[in-house]
């Protein structure tokens, strides 16, 4: 699934004005609603990969599997309804699962029923019982309203606080770079790609520094535990 350049840039004046938004939403909205980053003390830091399932999801389970490090997943309806032995496999390995949507449409553009049934409840009911909890709206793309009507299908929006910019490149160093350990901090939620070779390229060498560096790198659930 295309990613897209609407995804903010990590750095830079609409990164720091996307921040303050974030942050005084996240003051003021119940974290049953939104969550854009965890809790700031402790070393926990999320590792959130969106877009999957698909042919290279075994390669990332494995990386994860050689540091011992839990993701979370945000997949795509259509593609687990074509690749339901990798959704269960993302499961047995202790990674979280949340939903990208179905079709990965543009949250805010879908009328109440083709959001509600169309994209939620038809991947909802793809995911393993207990990870129904989180949804990742396509291109972090979001209205008062579509938030409200995820939150009334019992979904919490998760958003990013860090962005690797994997889907700006299409080489490994750039992503290995924008996720160096000493740019990540405690509580980030990291935003990162399924399906890239590139991405996958780089981490080995991401999970290597992380977990050298101390960061303990957990699901969205345990970030929130
Ligand atoms: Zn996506």
């Amino acid at each position: 699934m295309p990613s897209s350049a609407e995804h903010q840039h990590n750095t830079g004046p609409a990164s720091r004005r996307r921040r303050a938004l974030l942050g005084m939403a996240g003051a003021v909205l119940p974290s049953s609603l939104f969550v854009w980053h965890g809790p700031r003390q402790g070393r926990r830091v999320a590792l959130t990969f969106d877009d999957g399932p698909c042919e290279l999801t075994p390669a990332y389970l494995d990386v994860l599997a050689r540091f011992a490090a839990r993701a979370t997943f945000f997949v795509v309806g259509e593609q687990c309804r074509e690749h339901p032995e990798l959704v269960r496999q993302i499961e047995a390995e202790g990674h979280a699962l949340g939903s990208h949507g179905y079709t990965h449409a543009h949250f805010p553009d879908l009328v109440a029923r083709g959001l509600l049934q169309g994209e939620l409840e038809r991947t909802a009911a793809l995911l393993p019982v207990g990870h129904r909890r989180w949804v990742r709206p396509p291109y972090g793309d979001l209205t008062a309203r579509s938030l409200l009507a995820c939150a009334r299908a019992g979904f919490t929006t998760v958003l990013w606080s860090h962005d690797s910019g994997d889907y700006r490149t299409r080489q490994a160093d750039p992503v290995r770079q924008a996720v160096a350990p000493e740019t990540v901090e405690a509580g980030a939620i990291v935003l990162l790609h399924e399906g890239q070779v590139w991405t996958l390229d780089a981490l080995t060498s991401i999970l290597a520094r992380l977990t050298e560096s101390g960061h303990d790198l957990v699901t969205i659930d345990a970030l929130f535990a």
